[in-house]
């Protein structure tokens, strides 16, 4: 037993069985032993890898794709391009890179990254040090961001937001909580008691004894929060994650990854990422709520082949033949076409994988939606 889930333990022993969501925001955030809290756990010597690690190409193509809508919309000036959970800050570097073909969109934003860990928050500053446009932080998504059009990227930050989970019982949906066993050790209990209050959404109907319902009613928060700003002011997001496309399963899906691998999600709390799939239906009926559009999801090899990957992994190949580099960072794997495969192909990330965007109801469609 580690000393975070000691204290987890001791807090269940003294309140009794917490929610999973709880559970999570420990693992992850607790400010001195939780995951993202303390350490970068990105690439070969992490725990996983994520696109913009994998290959500068992720980030130079979402960053045009921002441009692109924001041409679309007139150019806006002032605007605000922002990042939800930057990691190591690379997608940003690429996508700035990038966007130096248009001078001014450059010259129109203030780039805002919205980052809860200390650790990955001065690995950032590091990154976007020579970045062309000014940066400042914030440790959460709120009222502290400017009023300006919003253009928001978030790769691979949805999925680590907390969930609650929700087991279909003859007696109703009981919640599943941590709890302790006989030996006082962290594990699964559920709730005696269907969770007063629990309604199920309407595309749930019909599940079987025994299905999972995984409620992210944060995430939807989120994107609802998001839409509105965008639905006023202009702008446009796109949220690429890993998920369910357009009907989510009963099944349960909230895994803990270490050292590239599977790991028990109770097992070692901070040692380990814990995420779960994203519903994307659910995101986009929260963009409608909060009075935007929501467009997709587009599985992430296809949205990035119509965006002109297969060309940019060319030209990337012929430079590093060359022994030049477009002053992007090498990537996780080192060869543009391996990189490319890794980002598209079905079996890697090319279906799993998904891009939503949220736009104004009245802009032009985003490219490639
Ligand atoms: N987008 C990056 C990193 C993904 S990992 C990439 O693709 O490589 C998730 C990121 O979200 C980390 O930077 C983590 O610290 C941050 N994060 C997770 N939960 C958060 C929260 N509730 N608020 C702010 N940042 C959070």
């Amino acid at each position: 037993m580690n000393a975070l889930s000691g204290r987890i333990a001791r807090l269940i022993a003294s309140q009794g069985p917490i929610s999973i969501a709880q559970f999570m925001t420990m693992a992850l955030h607790d400010p001195q032993d939780g995951y993202y809290a303390t350490r970068d756990p990105f690439g070969r010597g992490g725990d996983f890898t994520t696109a913009p690690e994998i290959s500068q190409m992720f980030g130079e193509l979402l960053g045009l794709w921002c441009v692109q809508c924001w041409h679309d919309q007139g150019k806006p000036a002032p605007a605000q391009l922002v990042e939800l959970g930057p990691g190591r800050g690379t997608l940003m570097a690429d996508a700035l890179r990038a966007a130096k073909l248009m001078p001014d969109f450059l010259a129109s934003i203030e780039v805002v990254l919205v980052e809860a860990s200390p650790a990955l928050t001065a690995i950032q500053k590091e990154t976007l040090k020579d970045s062309p446009a000014p940066v400042r932080w914030l440790t959460q998504f709120d009222e502290r961001l400017s009023d300006r059009p919003l253009f928001l990227l978030a790769n691979e930050f949805f999925d680590a937001l907390p969930i609650r989970q929700f087991v279909k019982t003859d007696r109703g949906w009981c919640e599943r909580m941590v709890g302790l066993d006989t030996n006082g050790v962290l594990a699964f209990a559920l709730a005696p008691e269907p969770s007063a209050g629990f309604t199920l959404p309407p595309n749930r109907d019909g599940a079987p004894l025994g299905a999972f319902y995984e409620a992210a009613s944060g995430a939807s928060a989120l994107a609802e929060q998001i839409a509105e700003i965008i639905a006023r002011r202009g702008g446009a997001a796109l949220i690429v994650d890993y998920g369910y496309g357009v009907e989510a399963g009963f099944g349960e899906t909230l895994q803990a990854v270490k050292d590239h691998a599977f790991a028990g999600v109770l097992d070692s709390p901070g040692e380990a990422d814990l995420s779960a799939h994203i519903d994307f239906a659910a995101l986009a009926d929260a963009a409608r709520s909060g009075g935007a559009k929501g467009y997709g999801p587009v599985e992430q090899g296809e949205f990035l082949t119509s965006l002109g990957i297969i060309p940019r992994a060319e030209r990337l190949a012929q430079q590093q033949a060359s022994g030049s580099r477009e002053c992007g960072h090498l990537g996780d794997s080192p060869q543009a076409e391996a990189q490319l495969e890794r980002l598209i192909l079905p079996d890697q990330m090319g279906t799993l994988f998904k891009a939503l965007a949220i736009m104004p109801a009245n802009a032009p469609k985003p490219p490639r939606f």
